[in-house]
């Protein structure tokens, strides 16, 4: 077994973008720039934005938060997200989610610059991403390609399973892996919430991809020896143990799978980084695109 260290290749890729950065800057042209709208005070949002942050310096970006009121209208949400299309400063930009529950997100995701979509959540970067068009890419499925080519982990005509089908993971994950491209061109079949006898799937998987948001759901027994495993979930539970009363978990039972499978990411530290990491290339990108 080996572990997809996400800390690691995370590391890898800011020396990388580093000097994507000065290439760009020699040229005469401005720093990369990169802001996130944080609306409200949701803790995990905070600490999300703050590790963006943290990577936008690491990488030598210019970057802002800009902090709103939870009670903020839908008007004058999107008037912030009108100005950030319009600054010339900002390479791309991004709104943090979840929003309260008076705003409603697909507005806000529709108002944003698909040329400054750098969390690749708008429909036109999703379509592009489905034909196969230069695009940005959603970032944790982005960050899933990344450990599956620079761990040259084969995957082409290989049998994929994808547990969760949402928009930001499951879906497009599943479609980038079926694409016709590196990494890509598996055989994927999509389980959600009405699928049945789901172990049946998992057990002839040669890679899971699971994003369901239910702790530890992946056992051992539903695993066939050898397989790669993926683990998009991010999942609090108690832990009296802890001083913060919690631990983080995914959602494969890391101890007893990890020793049937051929690579395997850890919770924390897997696919988490690689997801702050996409949003950064997705940046850098979107620079260069300039
Ligand atoms: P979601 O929470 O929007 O939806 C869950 C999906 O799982 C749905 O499509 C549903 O059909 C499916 N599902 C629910 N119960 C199921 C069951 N019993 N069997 C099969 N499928 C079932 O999905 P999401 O936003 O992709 O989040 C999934 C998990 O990934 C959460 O734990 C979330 O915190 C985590 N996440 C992590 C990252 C990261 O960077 N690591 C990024 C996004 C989401």
């Amino acid at each position: 077994m080996q572990l997809l260290d996400g800390k690691y290749l995370s590391g890898v890729l800011v020396e990388e973008v580093k000097v994507r950065v000065a290439q760009l800057t020699e040229k005469g042209a401005k720093v990369p720039g990169l802001v996130a709208l944080l609306v409200g005070e949701n803790p995990a949002s905070q600490s999300y934005v703050r590790n963006k942050m943290k990577l936008c310096e690491k990488v030598g970006f210019q970057s802002k938060t800009i902090r709103l009121n939870a009670d903020i209208s839908q008007e004058d949400l999107l008037l912030e997200v009108k100005k950030l299309n319009e600054d010339q400063n900002v390479d791309g930009f991004i709104v943090q989610l979840p929003l309260p529950k008076h705003i409603n997100e697909t507005e806000v995701t529709l108002a944003i610059d698909p040329k400054k979509d750098v969390d690749g959540f708008h429909p036109i970067n999703f379509g592009k991403m489905a034909q196969g068009l230069p695009c940005f890419l959603p970032a944790t499925p982005f960050g899933i390609l990344q450990f599956l080519e620079r761990y040259n982990i084969d995957v082409s005509g290989k049998k994929c399973v994808v547990l969760g089908r949402s928009n930001i993971v499951g879906s497009p994950i599943s479609i980038l892996l079926s694409r016709k491209a590196t990494p890509g061109n598996a055989t994927v079949t999509l389980c959600h919430s009405r699928t049945k006898n789901i172990e049946k799937y998992t057990q002839e998987a040669d890679i899971i991809v699971a994003a369901l948001g239910i702790p530890n759901y992946l056992k051992a027994d539903m695993v066939k020896e050898g397989a790669v495993i993926i683990d998009v979930g991010i999942n609090r539970i108690e832990d009296a143990s802890r001083k913060s009363g919690y631990k983080l978990v995914g959602d494969v039972d890391f101890e007893s799978v990890a020793p049937k499978s051929s690579f395997i990411t850890p919770v924390p530290g897997g696919v988490g980084p690689m997801t702050v990491m996409s949003l950064i290339m997705n940046t850098m990108l979107a620079a260069e695109n300039r």
